[in-house]
């Protein structure tokens, strides 16, 4: 008999369910195996405000096959957010916080912030109402390196956490050593989620014998050495840090493309990477709180019952699925791995 494990159902902290054509796609290969997900706000007319955010929440509800799954959504951070969108959004229980994109940084972020400071009032409301700041964490002057981007945004981090000590941070999807001591020496309100190609991905695996368009996101995968770093975090079981997939589906064309997209789908796969890892390293104990139980603290989710059972098997990752007349290529598509899904919910 193989070896079996078994945890509550998890949380995705970080996720892109898009819109129209992959709507319905993205969010049920989340529902199926995860509780509660966060759906990012960068869409083509980004969700800017609690209305819009509320109208994306229905979209998603209406999508979602799995009657156990807890969509969460967050507003984009523009100037367009008053106070009351803080106050109603922080009383509502399906709006998880306010997601600051650096202008230009990623996928549809032309919308995001050119002056962080500019925001320090919204910051103000938010640290009032109690409502998470979610931080793309890059720096996005063109002329700075692609592989210190990360780290040079934590100057500005650092200063947001300082004029606003009660305000919930959570650096998202981090990618550097730089990141994981700056959320370590910060108080407990600045957490930071963790993807599975930041945990098992160098830049080699990105770079050498080839490029490997579906192992690019941003922030880019960097050093062994911040690898490392991220993978101890989590692996730790540190309260700080927990699960976010930044699962982000392309079209399979416009990755594999003279300008491919930064973006790589892992919401059917992510589990069973992120187990394996753990099992690797010999911190398995340590899996349930990276999964739910960190993230449900940090962000005072209700638990649910359900769970998930994994056993210790191999599975191989299908190579492609097929949206529309499109075709999606997951992360770690045709691999192997020695752990999958054994119980379905
Ligand atoms: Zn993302």
């Amino acid at each position: 008999m193989s070896e079996l494990i078994t945890i509550k159902l998890p949380n995705d902290m970080h996720v892109h369910f898009r819109e129209g054509n992959l709507l319905d796609f993205a969010v049920n290969a989340t529902a199926e195996h995860f509780h509660h997900a966060v759906a990012m706000p960068n869409l083509i007319d980004p969700v800017t405000t609690y209305k819009k955010a509320l109208k994306y929440y229905e979209q998603i509800q209406t999508v979602s096959n799995h009657s156990h799954f807890k969509p969460l959504v967050t507003m984009y951070l523009t100037g367009d957010i008053k106070e009351i969108d803080i106050s109603q959004g922080s009383s509502d229980s399906r709006i998880i916080g306010v997601k600051l994109y650096p202008a230009g940084v990623t996928t549809n972020s032309s919308n995001g912030v050119s002056n962080i400071q500019d925001c320090y009032k919204i910051f103000e409301w938010m640290e009032k109402y109690d409502l998470p700041l979610l931080v793309h964490g890059e720096v996005n002057n063109p002329e700075t390196d692609i592989f210190d981007r990360e780290k040079l945004f934590i100057d500005e981090l650092m200063l947001i956490t300082q004029n606003f000590p009660e305000l919930r941070v959570i650096f998202e999807h981090i990618s550097t050593k730089d990141a994981v001591d700056f959320v370590k020496d910060s108080a407990d309100l600045v957490a930071a989620t963790i993807t599975p190609q930041h945990m098992v991905l160098n830049r080699n695996d990105l770079l050498s014998g080839g490029l490997k368009p579906h192992h690019y996101c941003l922030p880019v995968v960097k050093r062994e050495i911040h690898r490392k770093a991220i993978a101890e975090a989590a692996f730790s079981g540190n309260r700080k840090f927990f699960l976010g997939t930044d699962s982000a589906p392309h079209y399979k064309n416009q990755k594999q493309s003279s300008c491919g997209c930064a973006g790589i789908f892992s919401a059917s796969t992510a589990l069973v990477i992120y187990l394996d890892a753990f099992d690797k390293a010999g911190a398995l104990e340590k899996f349930e709180d990276f999964c739910v139980n960190n993230s449900s603290h940090f962000y005072k989710l209700a638990k649910t019952d359900k769970q998930i059972t994994f056993k210790k098997e191999i599975f191989e990752v299908q190579s492609s699925y097929a949206v529309g007349d499109q075709e999606i290529i997951p992360f770690m598509a045709n691999q192997k791995i020695s752990w999958s899904i054994a119980k379905e919910l």
